[in-house]
């Protein structure tokens, strides 16, 4: 459930009619909801009460505003990040060092070196030569670096193929054949406190079965670990629960996810870590876009929106759906292919879609476009990079500007020998 409804034939993000918010920002604009936000923590954080004890870190990447980190810093979240960038927007958001988690499979010398010195809470180790040195870093520093070893389960979590994360073939995670003497070697080091065992098969999952097989076969490593004289007191499971992007679309809810991992995990006596992104940050925004024109097709219209695959790049990567709706809607109806103006057949995003009809000057608002949105924008045909809106009851304010392409004319500069 979300925030954003129509009023009076006009789309609100709760209070605040769109338009107001096109008219004063301009468009194309990303438009959160506070309320949204913390309802989808708060339903998270309950869907997981039976699990005795817990830790929410929120996945930065799917949204890194700090406005939004300021949101889930106050419903108690910690972060998952993948960069010391993602680690300095937590901390400057106000999420405690412990309560950050630094997974990521490149993490460079550096980037550890500051993460240890912050005091980050884990690291998600991806593979023995990371754990390596960051024992490394954390010794020569006076210090021990605690973290998790993130195992590659050889699951497939059933998702689209560039989300996966979970197979053998993908990058992440040490293999699942192996993890038992990683894990004891790494243990052994100076500098590591290595408390457990970290799990992500992939993002935007329609069916639970997959994660259950992974966390079982967590679950039976990490049994086989403690055998071995090992100490797990950390287990994460990662994120990647689904939303519906399509209205009427049915997922597990956080409340099946909460029931099979309370099934699975009731007996390991553990800190259960969750790391979700898209299931907190989904649906708790939208893309507004203005109609530039209605253009004639060989069959269907194109609608042109102000809005491209450089704002919202979801449908050009991953073939991703979004709802369109109008934010005025008339009543008519049409089937039209919606894209956006970069010099690209790729800058689509709706084929043949059966839609509010609308004309030039008209707001059109892509749904559920709050997680791996506005963070993946780029300014591609020199355009600007998109602002975003956060909304609080009948408040809104921006919350990160519009950087326009003069902004980035100016960070370059032509060399001596060409002037
Ligand atoms: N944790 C890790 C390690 C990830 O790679 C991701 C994203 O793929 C997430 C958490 C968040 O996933 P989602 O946004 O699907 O919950």
């Amino acid at each position: 459930m979300d925030f954003f409804a129509y009023r009076d034939g006009v789309l609100h993000a709760e209070d605040v009619a769109i338009p107001a918010i096109a008219e004063s920002v301009g468009t194309p604009v990303y438009v959160y909801s506070e309320a949204t936000l913390r309802r989808h923590a708060r339903v998270f954080r309950e869907a997981l009460a039976p699990v005795a004890r817990t830790h929410f870190a929120f996945a930065v990447k799917s949204n890194p505003n700090l406005a939004v980190l300021r949101v889930l810093r106050d419903e108690g979240f910690g972060a998952d990040v993948v960069s010391i960038g993602e680690a300095r927007r937590a901390l400057a958001a106000g999420m405690p060092a412990g309560d950050i988690v630094f997974s990521g499979v490149g993490k460079t010398d550096a980037e550890m070196a500051e993460a240890v010195e912050a005091g980050i809470g884990q690291f998600n180790l991806e593979s023995e030569e990371e754990g390596i040195e960051l024992a490394r870093i954390a010794h020569e520093r006076g210090l021990t670096a605690t973290a998790a070893l993130r195992v590659n389960p050889d699951v497939d979590a059933g998702t689209h193929d560039k989300i996966s994360t979970g197979k053998a073939d993908n990058k992440f995670g040490v293999p699942f054949y192996a993890a038992k003497e990683i894990f004891s070697r790494l243990a052994a080091l100076d500098g590591m406190n290595l408390r457990g065992l970290a799990v992500h098969i992939g993002s935007q999952i329609s069916n639970l079965d997959p994660s259950r097989a992974a966390f079982t076969k967590m679950g039976g490593l990490m049994r086989e670990l403690r055998e071995a004289g090992h100490t797990i007191t950390h287990m994460d499971l990662g994120g990647g629960l689904g939303v519906p992007y399509k209205s009427g679309e049915e997922l597990p809810t956080p409340a099946d996810y909460g029931a099979m991992v309370a099934d699975v995990t009731g007996d390991w006596d553990v800190t259960v870590m969750f790391e979700p992104g898209r299931v907190i940050t989904g649906n708790s925004g939208i893309l507004v876009s203005t109609v530039i024109r209605v253009k004639r097709g060989a069959s269907n219209p194109f609608v042109v929106v102000d809005a491209a695959m450089n704002d919202l790049a979801r449908p050009a990567m991953y073939d991703a759906w979004h709802d369109v709706v109008a934010v005025k809607p008339s009543g008519e109806r049409t089937t039209a292919n919606v894209v956006g103006p970069i010099c690209e057949s790729s800058d689509t995003f709706a084929k043949n879609r059966e839609m509010d009809a609308v004309v030039t000057g008209d707001l059109v608002a892509f749904r559920t476009a709050g997680a791996y949105g506005a963070t993946m924008a780029n300014t591609y045909n020199s355009r600007p990079l998109v602002p975003e809106v956060l909304v609080s009851g009948d408040r809104y304010a921006v919350v990160a500007n519009r950087i326009e392409p003069a902004a980035i004319l100016a960070a370059e500069q032509v060399p001596d020998w060409l002037k």
